[in-house]
């Protein structure tokens, strides 16, 4: 699946919020949304009243960016939480936060979703004690991830471990560090995803 692979910390000053699409950066005085809290470009600077339209379309953007989703695919999420019981916009939410990558992240054995997703490409983690290399697999109640034996002293994974103090663990989940092991215990509740969207406005989008 496609990925968009162009400067992160732009996308944060276009939705003048903190992505986090960085690791351990974006909590440091090198963010860039926090030196340049304004729109990239030579106008970024300007104000403009913006559309009900364009304020739909920035929070639609928000999610699909926070999560590194990309449009067509984004709309199949969409089209899965409308077919869903329950609340459209919440539904959605919770359908991207059940993905293996970003599982992965939330667990800290990644610093970053981009991270993540590429750890799981090259087969780093087992589900349930079988290699999956599909980042939008979606995990269930009781499923167990956990790092191949063979890969557990990769870097990048020993510091994400250090860093998720400073992130913090969703109590959806449960995580034993040193064996290199999380459990899915429950499905994450829309008061669970400490995001910062509005998902009514994203269904009022993609309800035209
Ligand atoms: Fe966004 Fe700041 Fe992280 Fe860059 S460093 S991705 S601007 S939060």
């Amino acid at each position: 699946m496609a990925r968009y692979t162009g400067p992160k910390c732009r996308l944060c000053r276009r939705e003048g919020a903190k992505l986090f699409l960085k690791g351990d950066r974006c909590f440091t005085d090198k963010c860039a949304y926090e030196r340049r809290p304004y729109a990239p470009g030579q106008h970024g600077r300007i104000r403009k009243k913006m559309s009900d339209y364009a304020v739909q379309l920035r929070e639609k953007q928000k999610a699909r960016r926070v999560y590194g989703i990309l449009e067509e695919q984004f709309r199949s999420y969409f089209a899965e939480a409308d077919r869903q019981k329950g609340v459209t916009g919440a539904n959605l939410l919770i359908n991207l936060e059940r993905r293996m990558d970003n599982v992965i992240y939330r667990m800290g054995f990644a610093n970053s979703r981009d991270q993540a997703r590429q750890m799981v490409r090259h087969g780093l983690f087992l589900l349930n004690g079988r290699r999956v290399s599909i980042p939008s697999i979606q995990v269930r109640v009781g499923d167990v991830v956990e790092v191949r034996e063979k890969n557990r002293q990769v870097p990048v994974i020993q510091e994400a471990q250090q860093v998720i103090a400073r992130r913090g663990c969703p109590s959806w989940v449960e995580v034993d560090g040193a064996a290199f092991k999380g459990k899915v215990n429950a499905m994450p509740t829309r008061e669970d995803i400490q995001l910062a969207v509005n998902e009514q406005l994203i269904v009022e989008l993609y309800s035209k």
